[in-house]
């Protein structure tokens, strides 16, 4: 452990708390957690808290081997999130381990460490920034919206305000950095944006901002709804897009040039071209529910379907919002909430590698070279024969994932 972890692990022990949630995020992207006494956490710092494997979704497969180690991730900066206040809860976040002691092929948090592992060997560091659509709609089947309100307006037609407000504040407090609220398009439609954060804190707190958007909902009587497109075609779905950054040894921001004024870099639009060549694969990573198919499907609501990038361009899969000079860098929008954040980053930022490393050229802006996948069938076959798929994320998840594919029957994970 570095010395600043240690110094973070102290912190923890020694900030008097009684209870501490371990938790990790399933391959769904669904938290799961453990709560924990004061007296066990040294024991379970150092040695892992172990749970049972075989009934969280992308573990164990079989009751016979299903330990699993919940480690707490202290060299993260921020793994620690004292007293998160709507249920005064105090988390830390962890990677998933066997017990042999190393990262588990199901833990998805691990996936995105060993892609920034690759970052780090070539002196390069990422940020990414979320953007997390959901309807709030009152609890009870017949999902009654709560507003019908629209893009960016104010109470009394929205009826979002107040809980946006709290949940800015809930997130500030669970040290999540918040960029800005508001409400999104369709009625009853509302938006949380993160601020840019190194990556793997970036979907930390994602995932921690996604289960909180849900749980104060319930506080209110409603159900916050994340899946992509939860009324149906004709209707504005909910993306969860990805802002990246990258930096290289010396600092610079690899997708600036300064000769080209507010232009994209050579090495930016390899980063991009890595993004268009592999953004089916990126898809079948995080694509976990019939509705992400739908919601691309979904003509004039602001969801991609094109393999392409443009300037400013809401339809393109790669985005370049309004440039602002060294700070220009790539948005992608076809992200949804319907599978795992960790996995969906991971497998971002290593096409976007590869694309700088197999020195790509990208389409010109605004140029289809291809669509999205539109059917499971598309992603299961990816997931089976794609060596870039492979390669991110070896054998253990890629066959839970084409076990799981949607629209499949789910095995019982007893068994
Ligand atoms: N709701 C749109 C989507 O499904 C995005 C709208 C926006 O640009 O924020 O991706
Ligand atoms: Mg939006
Ligand atoms: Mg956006």
């Amino acid at each position: 452990m570095t010395p600043a972890a240690e110094t973070r692990k102290q912190a923890c022990l020694d900030s008097g708390i009684q209870y501490l949630n371990f938790v990790a995020a399933d391959v769904n992207g669904d938290l799961r957690s453990m709560e924990e006494d004061r007296s066990n956490f040294k024991k379970y710092f150092a040695h892992g808290l172990g749970v049972d494997g075989s009934s969280i979704p992308g573990y164990a497969k079989h009751a016979s081997r299903s330990d699993v180690l919940m480690m707490a991730d202290f060299e993260e900066e921020t793994a620690f999130r004292p007293t998160i206040a709507v249920e005064d809860m105090s988390v830390v976040m962890c990677d998933v381990y066997g017990p042999e002691g190393k990262p588990h092929g199901g833990c998805p948090r691990s996936v995105l460490k060993r892609v920034l592992d690759m970052y780090k060997a070539k002196g390069w560091t990422s940020q990414m920034q979320t953007e997390i659509e959901f309807y709030l709609v009152h609890a009870g089947e017949d999902q009654k919206l709560v507003d019908q309100a629209g893009y960016m307006e104010l109470p009394p037609a929205d009826k979002g305000f107040g809980y946006r407000r709290k949940l800015a504040e809930l997130l500030a407090g669970a040290g999540v950095s918040v960029r800005r609220i508001h409400h999104e398009c369709g009625p009853s439609q509302n938006e949380i944006e993160l601020n840019l954060r190194p990556s793997l804190e970036s979907q930390d707190s994602t995932i921690l901002s996604m289960w909180l958007t849900r749980m104060l909902a319930a506080q209110y009587g409603w159900d916050a709804l994340l899946s992509p497109l939860p009324f149906g075609m004709g209707k504005a779905g909910n993306g969860l897009h990805q802002h990246i950054i990258v930096h290289d040894k010396d600092g610079k921001n690899i997708f600036f040039d300064e000769e080209k004024g507010q232009g994209l870099s050579k090495m930016g639009l390899s980063y991009i071209a890595g993004v268009l060549k592999y953004g089916k694969e990126i898809t079948a990573v995080f694509a976990r529910d019939q509705e992400t198919f739908d919601r691309f499907n979904n003509k004039g609501h602001e969801a991609p379907v094109d393999l392409m990038w443009g300037a400013m361009n809401r339809s393109a899969l790669v985005r370049i919002p309004a440039a602002h000079g060294s700070d220009i860098h790539m948005e992608f929008r076809a992200g949804d909430a319907s599978g795992n954040t960790y996995l969906m980053a991971a497998a971002l930022l290593l096409a976007g590698l590869k694309g700088v490393e197999d020195g790509l050229e990208a389409p010109a802006e605004g140029e289809v070279v291809g669509h999205l996948p539109l059917t499971a069938d598309e992603c299961e076959k990816l997931l089976v024969e794609s060596p870039f798929i492979n390669e991110l994320l070896g054998d253990h998840m890629r066959e839970y994932l084409i076990e799981t594919m949607p629209g499949k029957e789910v095995k019982p994970l007893h068994g």
